[in-house]
């Protein structure tokens, strides 16, 4: 059994899919070139990276002059808040943000903090869910910006960012979303939620890494993050990265393609883990809400196993999982997330995250939900 190998850590990267390798592998030839060059080797490059631009944008219902590309989410999501808030002055501005955001969103909003920037801070309910009415009795007279994720990394609750921006909006006051665990399986996300930007990444759906982009809604006023040259229409300098841009194009074709599919699939397949982890593992916490959650990722709490303990042997029986939290150089960090819903300190630590991939099997799943079982048990008995 040791041989076996079961990755259940979608929610932190993808394999790259067959359609972004070979579509990258035939950019790296054809379109290696400069694509703000003004010769036949630029233009082709730059011939490239529209096609891709025209094609993201066509997957999530927006214009293509809306898509502006970028490193990867971190940066999209620095640059959302750093790029609204800069165009005021610290002291009477606001921002408003919820407590259990990604370390690139918090620590960003962290950052204007000290800078002197007011920020609150919205906690969710246990079920890690952000109530509108909440977001909506902070807003002030200097609120710039609210920003709040699309959907959870940790315990994968789903945020209701479409009442968030409605309500926003009625105030004048523009939203950010932070949509990379979602945009794969929910493409239109932009267009269904009414938000003003959203940051997505695409190695979280099957396409490379280092490359995602910032949706922003014609009319956004932003000031760039990265300064430079004249690349992204002024607005983030550094020479394309084109055969990322591709790859994450193509991945995005296909994962919009099969968007459904792929949640009939997952929603499928967590249940049958969840149903043989139930059944070895009575006293087992789901975390996240029942209703609103990625269908493809589960998050549980296993009381009395350390996670320290429980992920490196899981590792050595061949299941790949996480705790969910950062990890920071193999040592394991209490959550924020976690606390913020309120879960009692002694089960802090012992968590697990596993996240699902459509095209993974039954059969592989049953088999990493026995493997988890029996690590359990092993860790308890000891
Ligand atoms: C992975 C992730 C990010 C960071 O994306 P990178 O492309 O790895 O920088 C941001 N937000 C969420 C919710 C994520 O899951």
């Amino acid at each position: 059994m040791e041989s076996r190998r079961v990755y259940l850590d979608h929610a932190a990267t993808t394999p790259l899919c067959e359609a972004a390798l070979s579509a990258m592998t035939d950019c790296y030839r054809e379109g290696w070139g400069n694509a703000s060059s003004l010769y036949q080797t630029g233009r082709r490059a730059k011939a490239f990276l529209e096609k891709a631009r025209r094609e993201i944008a066509q997957c999530m219902g927006v214009l293509p002059e809306e898509v502006y590309f970028t490193s990867g989410g971190s940066e999209s999501d620095n640059w959302a808040v750093k790029g609204i808030m800069t165009r005021f002055q610290p002291g009477q501005t606001h921002l408003i943000t919820s407590s259990i955001e990604h370390p690139a969103l918090l620590n960003a909003c962290v950052f204007l903090e000290k800078q002197g920037y007011e920020i609150t801070w919205v906690s969710p309910d246990a079920r890690g869910r952000i109530d509108p009415e909440d977001v909506r009795k902070a807003i002030r007279a200097d609120t710039k910006l609210i920003s709040v994720m699309a959907a959870n990394n940790e315990v994968g609750t789903v945020e209701p960012v479409r009442e968030i921006a409605a309500m926003a909006h009625e105030q004048g006051v523009p939203v950010h979303t932070d949509a990379v665990q979602m945009i794969g399986l929910f493409p239109r996300l932009a267009e269904d939620s009414g938000a003003d930007m959203l940051s997505l990444s695409a190695h979280k759906f099957g396409g490379p890494k280092g490359i995602g982009l910032l949706y922003i809604r014609k009319g956004t006023k932003i000031e760039p993050l990265i300064h430079g040259g004249e690349q992204e229409r002024g607005f983030r300098a550094s020479t394309e990265n084109v055969p990322s841009t591709v790859g994450m194009a193509a991945a995005f074709i296909e994962a919009a393609r099969d968007a459904d599919s792929h949640i009939v699939r997952l929603t499928k397949l967590r249940s049958l883990l969840l149903d043989v982890i139930r059944r070895e593992i009575p006293d087992v916490i789901v975390n996240g809400d029942p209703e609103h959650h990625l269908p493809g990722h589960l998050h549980l709490t296993i009381p009395g196993v350390r996670d320290e303990a429980l992920i490196p042997l899981l590792d050595l029986n061949g299941v790949e999982a996480s705790a969910g939290s950062a990890c920071t150089a193999g040592s394991f960090v209490e959550s924020h997330v976690l606390r913020a819903m309120g879960v009692p300190g002694d089960l802090l630590r012992s968590s697990l995250r596993l996240t699902l991939s459509p095209a993974q099997t039954e059969e592989e799943i049953l088999y990493a939900a026995q493997v988890i079982a029996r690590t359990v048990q092993k860790l308890r008995t000891r």
